[in-house]
């Protein structure tokens, strides 16, 4: 039988890899130069597209342990930064390169974008070109080739609601999201968290990669969807002991002990949460009536006994106001409530929801 396939490996703390299983790895068409040059160049490699011996007017660069080879005109043009670097460095070679502060993949895909058209990079169809879009991004940023980075955020944002997004896996999340991140684009963020926390909250998608991303990103709102998430898992795969009713506690050993610590300091504050909310029915708007008052807090001690709400599970906030506030909604008594405060109390309980799941992420506190 043939082994399932990782979906997902984190290297460290920092770094998730999807395994490419996509395609078959090209063959690596670059030259070492090792063999006929000397150590100095040992472990570099000539790009295999981007390197054109034959240009006139060009430079040598090097991103990482690559060398390209490209028109300095060209790259003059994608900004005054990088005209800076380039102006004058017709006498570069492999031995004396442009070092650029640079991953290989960014400085392929901006010289690929400064040779293409905007539709073209414009055109995502799979993971591949979303992740080069992504380098795009992240170097157009860092050297502030301006009209780059706009067509790689703007593509990126819109390639948001296209297949390949919508089906990616938890390491092109991270990419997006680190690229965001990196690139300062706080609406592009937004709109990428909203639809992992979705992917999350619809199982499409794991929480733990969601919650070390977080983590190493400082995305507060992914983190707490993500840990609130994970609880609910953890609380419905912990089974009590029936000869002695304790319950072993076991969280994903990807996690790291703060991490777990995280997720704890969670389960805590949410169970107090629900013990301080159920106590008190929720405030409304004052009314005239004498008897509205006495409805709802009879009502709402009648929701808290219902059977469903009673086997739901306690750090399940969102889910047990979601349970009272159905139970109340069908109750005979409520209905002879004024429509209009009958409206407004049940619209108390859709802002304490709203409020909780604004706020989800400092139930998940670190600093203990
Ligand atoms: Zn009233």
């Amino acid at each position: 039988m043939l082994k399932p396939k990782t979906r997902f490996i984190i290297y460290n703390k920092n770094t998730i890899f999807e395994p490419d299983y996509s395609e078959e790895r090209r063959p690596r068409k670059r030259a070492r130069l090792e063999d006929e040059e000397s150590d100095e160049l040992a472990g570099l490699f000539r790009d295999s597209q981007y390197y054109d011996p034959k240009l006139s007017n060009a430079c040598v660069v090097l991103a990482g342990d690559t060398l390209f080879r490209v028109k300095i005109d060209v790259l003059s043009k994608a900004s005054h930064k990088l005209h800076a670097i380039v102006d004058g460095t017709e006498l570069s070679g492999d031995r004396n390169p442009v070092r650029l502060d640079a991953e290989p993949d960014e400085f392929r895909a901006l010289v690929w974008a400064l040779y293409t058209s905007p539709d073209e990079i414009r055109s995502i169809k799979n993971t591949t070109h979303l992740s080069r879009l992504c380098s795009l991004a992240k170097i157009s940023h860092a050297f502030r080739c301006t009209s780059q980075k706009s067509l790689a955020l703007s593509a990126l944002r819109d390639a948001l609601d296209l297949p390949p997004f919508e089906t990616c896996s938890s390491s092109n999340l991270h990419l997006l999201a680190e690229t965001a991140v990196r690139c300062e684009a706080p609406i592009l963020l937004d709109a990428i968290v909203s639809r992992w926390i979705k992917r999350i909250q619809r199982h499409e998608v794991p929480c733990v990669p969601a919650i070390i991303s977080a983590d190493a990103l400082h995305i507060h709102r992914l983190s707490g969807a993500a840990c609130y998430a994970h609880l609910q898992e953890v609380a419905e795969q912990s089974v009590a002991d029936p000869d002695n009713g304790v319950t072993h506690l076991r969280l994903d050993s990807k996690l790291d002990s703060p991490q777990k610590l995280q997720l704890l300091a969670g389960y805590w504050s949410l169970v107090n949460y629900w013990e301080r909310f159920r106590r008190s029915p929720t405030r409304f708007v004052c009314c005239s009536h004498d008897e509205c008052a006495n409805i709802w807090e009879r009502c709402w001690g009648m929701a808290l006994g219902a059977p469903k709400v009673l086997q739901a599970s306690q750090v399940d906030v969102s889910g047990l106001i979601r349970l009272v506030r159905e139970s109340l909604a069908a109750h005979n008594e409520l209905k002879t409530m004024n429509a209009e405060c009958r409206a407004k109390a049940l619209q108390s309980l859709d802002d304490a929801s709203d409020s909780l799941n604004a706020n989800l992420g400092e139930h998940f506190t670190k600093s203990l």
